[in-house]
């Protein structure tokens, strides 16, 4: 699977990781997805309910709201992005909520590293994506 990110959503997610560290902070992202390349072209920032360090949860209603903004633009849903005060690997928690996402991406961002990483459940295993940013 290959994640396309616009630079400037990539810069937006990493303001967002900088002024809520070292809570998680969360989005949701949307595009274009096919088998084997999802092309993201909408990044809902959302606050981290939680306010952990550890894990995320975003609002219910903000999620249905952004589902049905996304629906109503033709757009896909992509997965999910969340920042980590650690390295960009997905925790057991994550892979927990991994399986309650079905296909979903997992991108992650390393906040105190400045990496990201993309993680796809498939078939039951944990697969990095690849990243291209443009
Ligand atoms: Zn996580």
């Amino acid at each position: 699977m290959i994640l396309r990110l616009h630079r400037q959503h990539v810069d937006l997610l990493k303001q967002e990781a900088k002024k809520v560290h070292p809570v998680e902070a969360c989005a949701m992202l949307f595009g274009k997805l096919s088998q084997n390349e999802a092309v993201v072209e909408k990044v809902e920032v959302a606050p981290n309910e939680l306010q952990s360090t550890v894990r995320f949860e975003i609002d219910p209603v903000k999620v249905a709201a952004a589902f049905t903004d996304a629906d109503e633009k033709g757009l896909d849903f992509i997965g999910l992005f969340h920042s980590h005060p650690a390295p960009a690997a997905p925790s057991a928690i994550d892979l927990k909520y991994m399986k309650l996402w079905g296909d979903a991406l997992w991108l992650i961002l390393s906040s105190t590293e400045g990496i990201l990483s993309a993680y796809q459940l498939s078939d039951g295993t944990v697969k990095e994506a690849t990243i291209r940013i443009e």
